[in-house]
């Protein structure tokens, strides 16, 4: 007799060896927290398929944000950078997947917010440039990067999601 609820196998610590797999750092900013978008913010990134392996409610110090902005310390914007995202805590989030850096920024949308796509979190839920409510890591190696600068190591955990067999073939 046929068995028609053969059992499927899976094996999903393949997928974590798999060399696509990346990390990248989200940041909700101040005015994300404030404005009680937190819980949106997560499910977005969560309903899109990407594992979520650090996560905490952080008042960041300031030295803290010039590091984590090095990049941008010539640009005019600067100081009123460091206040706002210093001004009240942010959450931080370390999330892991294949493609997950690129994939982020596109959930992300443009930097002003008025450019980004509908569908967009800033898209959706921003106005300005300066108040963009989230944050997401430009290339892998900056998401290593700026993860290894937010969280400590004790802080991040690996582990198995039951789904991943569903999401990745
Ligand atoms: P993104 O966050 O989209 O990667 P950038 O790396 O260019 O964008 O800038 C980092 C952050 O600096 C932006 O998300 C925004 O909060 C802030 N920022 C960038 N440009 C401006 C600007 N012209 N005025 C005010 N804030 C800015």
């Amino acid at each position: 007799k046929r068995n028609v609820h053969r059992p499927r196998i899976f094996l999903p610590h393949l997928v974590a060896s798999m060399e696509e797999v990346e990390q990248t750092y989200i940041m909700i900013k101040p005015d994300g927290v404030q404005r009680g978008l937190v819980g949106e913010i997560i499910s977005r990134f969560e309903r899109k398929g990407f594992k979520l392996t650090g996560l905490k409610l952080f008042q960041c110090p300031k030295e803290l944000a010039e590091e984590h902005y090095k990049d941008l310390k010539s640009k005019p914007f600067f100081p009123k950078l460091i206040d706002y995202i210093t001004s009240d805590p942010v959450v931080c989030m370390a999330w892991e997947g294949i493609g997950v850096v690129a994939s982020a920024r596109k959930l992300i949308g443009a930097t002003n917010p008025l450019n980004a796509e509908p569908g967009t979190i800033r898209g959706d839920l921003a106005v300005q440039t300066g108040r963009n409510v989230v944050h997401g890591s430009d290339s892998p190696d900056n998401g290593k990067r700026e993860i290894g600068l937010w969280f400590e190591e004790g802080e991040l955990c690996a582990w198995a999601a039951v789904q991943e067999p569903w999401l990745i073939e």
